[in-house]
């Protein structure tokens, strides 16, 4: 089988030592299986963009010795292909206009579960709604490759938003249809998206397209429990100094670089780490305190 992996990150912010460990961790397990690694940038929020995040994310990794192969593929250039997955779902009755403010939804149902409203009652005039995914009674199921089995009933969570009111294509459409379009076949990332990728599948079990094998790494968190994110001020990465970071990287990935890797160069460290790449020694965790 062809091995196709991706590192896809929103220019929210620079890359800090939680990004680090998605790209490494993809980047390794794509060279280990003598495959491909593409770089994707999710730049699907123009307001909630970093401004030269753009230029600064391909450059860390650079510094990194984290090659992608082939181009950058950016978000923003694939409006009309999310529109066409959004337009396939509405014509098989798979997504429906919703109006609904979160206000009204936790009124109504007090959570913020969507209770299907507009599903029964359209919004009449075509004032600026958005598109609702539907949920129904099965279940999604799937083998994660560090967590193992997972269930989800998804119509527990309510049927889940794919464009936005404000007319933003919402992550987990264009996740699923950039995934599909680069022919991903293996997807590693952090387990901040665990929950998330059973409404993945469920989107790529409606739209057609095939289902990528999915590991979902422990996240950095920091002592009081929250993960690492641009959010809560997580360090920028260092790029003058990539070795050391990516030994600690290693060992949170429960690999074992050898002591004397502490004065490679970043070839010869990157390259022991393909070499030596063991998935299962992944530690099986959601998350694990870091503390820089
Ligand atoms: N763009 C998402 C993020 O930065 C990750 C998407 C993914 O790996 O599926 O959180
Ligand atoms: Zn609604």
């Amino acid at each position: 089988m062809t091995y196709i992996g991706r590192f896809a990150p929103s220019p929210t912010g620079l890359l800090h030592f939680g990004s680090l460990l998605a790209a490494l961790a993809g980047y390794l397990d794509a060279r280990a299986h003598q495959g491909r690694w593409l770089l994707r940038i999710e730049d699907l929020d123009p307001p909630r963009e970093y401004p030269t995040a753009r230029l600064q994310i391909p450059r860390t990794l650079a510094d990194f010795g984290l090659h992608w192969d082939g181009d950058i593929l950016f978000q923003s250039d694939r409006l009309r292909h999310y529109q066409t997955a959004l337009d396939q779902l509405h014509q098989q009755q798979r997504a429906y206009r919703c109006d609904c403010s979160r206000k009204q939804i936790q009124q109504r149902s007090g959570t913020t579960v969507y209770d299907g409203h507009c599903r029964q009652q359209p919004p009449t005039t075509e004032t600026a709604s958005a598109w609702r995914a539907i949920t129904d009674d099965a279940s999604t199921a799937f083998d994660d490759g560090v967590q193992g089995p997972q269930r989800c009933q998804l119509s527990e969570g309510g049927d889940f938003v794919i464009k936005r009111k404000d007319g933003l294509f919402a992550y987990q459409l264009a996740v699923v249809v950039d995934d599909a379009f680069q022919q991903i076949s293996h997807i590693v990332r952090g387990c901040d998206l665990l929950e998330e990728t059973h409404r993945q599948l469920h989107l790529q079990q409606q739209l057609g397209f095939a289902q990528p094998y999915y590991s979902h790494i422990p996240v950095a968190s920091n002592g009081v429990g929250q993960k690492l994110s641009k959010q809560n001020l997580a360090q920028p990465l260092d790029n003058s100094r990539p070795v050391p970071q990516l030994i600690e990287a290693l060992h949170f990935l429960g690999q074992q670089p050898p002591p004397e890797l502490h004065d490679a160069s970043l070839d010869e460290l990157l390259s022991w780490a393909a070499t030596h790449w063991h998935q299962a020694q992944i530690p099986r965790q959601p998350a694990i305190i870091w503390e820089p």
